[in-house]
């Protein structure tokens, strides 16, 4: 219905505490969907962040319902991306005399140095935007890629989570089509496939050949067009890329969900209104309903790929990446220090990483004296009015936390 909101926090985004703080503030700011890495401990704490976020926002009567949850999507690749790879140098290799402009240029600061030749990258905190990169005046710096093994997730874990997302590019059909094989096992818990690929000349007949190889797909399919990739945060403009992508696959006609990523940021659903690309007309979220990150329903096994109610020529939501991120990440050892009486020190242990967590709703037994804080002035307040100023520009009925303070 054109108001589908998705938070990336980054297919190789694996620092924990982040992801689970991240994915809490947009659970309860009212995304639909949270995309991370596939990577058993990040939805560990992804799902920590989910069940903090219905703990804070007192949904304990909904808890066999998921109601108003977001689906969690991991992200695979069938091939080199920049999406996955990892900034790699050796600081002992480094001039003396440089004035290291990697360092703060690094978006999540996985780059420290302790001492004259000695520091590098925290591979956790990289998620492979290549900004040390191309600042580095001797080029040291280099880019190592890797490809997600679908076998190496879980599969125990599987049944929690609800979609998966392929990135791709024009002419990978064979990768593709092997990638796709191997997700067999994952078919029956996926609730919604998203395919993302950046432009390309010949990307559209490209996609139809991707919808021909996942055929009958049975589930919802997104198009995520992937405009500038991990650029949302670096100005207004980067939007462009990711509309004008959206712009052509809306005018294709392909069967499945259109969805700009890859430089959307705050700029983004007024451009898009401008042009008349978001469906203004539309209300209610039908994909909302199924609960999430349980076993899957029937529900929209065999559906239509694009429901009637749809303007074929508007797009069906936003995935907002870097941009989301650094919106709220200042905030978040702030919002962790205020939340520790209410979520326990258990919420961001990280002896609980890897293991599997049930989305319990309880709060630790110490919290039912504690009284809440007042959320006025709370760092929780700020973080999630941030998040909310974007979630909310395609939606304006999902803030959570209202419930619990009236
Ligand atoms: S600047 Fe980007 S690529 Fe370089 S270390 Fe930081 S996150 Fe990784
Ligand atoms: S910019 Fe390049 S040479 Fe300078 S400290 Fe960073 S990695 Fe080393």
């Amino acid at each position: 219905m054109g108001q589908w909101v998705k938070l990336i926090c980054g297919a190789s985004y694996q620092d924990m505490p982040t992801v689970q703080r991240l994915v809490m503030l947009y659970a309860l700011a009212g995304v639909d969907c949270i995309d991370v890495a596939a990577d058993g401990a990040v939805v560990a704490a992804a799902r920590r962040g989910l069940a903090d976020a219905v703990r804070l926002a007192g949904y304990g009567e909904h808890r066999n319902l998921g109601l108003g949850l977001p689906w969690l999507m991991v992200s695979l690749n069938d091939s080199e991306d920049p999406h996955f790879r990892k900034a790699h140098f050796d600081a002992a290799h480094c001039p003396p005399d440089c004035d290291r402009p990697c360092e703060p240029i690094c978006p999540t600061a996985a780059i420290q140095f302790q001492a004259p030749g000695q520091g590098g990258v925290t591979t956790e905190l990289c998620y492979g935007c290549g900004r040390c990169i191309a600042v580095c005046p001797v080029s040291a710096i280099e880019a190592q890629s890797y490809l997600v093994s679908p076998e190496a997730f879980p599969v125990d874990q599987l049944n929690q989570i609800d979609a998966v997302e392929i990135h791709t590019q024009t002419g990978h059909q064979a990768q593709f089509t092997q990638l796709w094989q191997r997700l067999e096992p994952w078919r029956p818990y996926l609730k919604l496939v998203s395919i993302s690929c950046p432009d390309h000349d010949h990307v559209v007949p490209y996609l139809k050949d991707l919808y021909r190889i996942m055929a009958p797909l049975g589930v919802p399919l997104i198009w995520q067009t992937d405009g500038r990739p991990m650029s949302g945060d670096l100005g207004r403009g980067t939007t462009h890329a990711a509309i004008r992508l959206a712009q052509k696959i809306l005018e294709a006609g392909l069967p499945g969900y259109v969805q700009p990523a890859g430089g959307t940021n705050g700029y983004t659903v007024s451009k898009l209104l401008e042009l008349g690309l978001i469906n203004q007309a539309a209300s209610g979220a039908p994909l909302r309903e199924i609960p999430p990150n349980g076993l899957p329903t029937t529900q929209w096994v065999g559906a239509p790929a694009k429901p009637s109610a749809l303007d074929a020529k508007t797009i069906s939501g936003i995935a907002y990446g870097s941009y989301g991120r650094s919106q709220v990440l200042p905030l978040l050892d702030a919002i962790d220090q205020e939340l520790q009486p209410w979520l326990g020190a258990e919420s961001s242990n990280p002896r609980t990483i890897g293991q599997r967590t049930p989305l319990s709703t309880d709060l630790p037994t110490n919290a039912a004296s504690t009284p809440w804080p007042p959320l006025h002035q709370s760092a929780l307040d700020q973080g999630l009015t941030l998040a909310r100023q974007l979630v909310g520009q395609l939606k304006s009925d999902c803030h959570f936390l209202s419930k619990r303070y009236g």
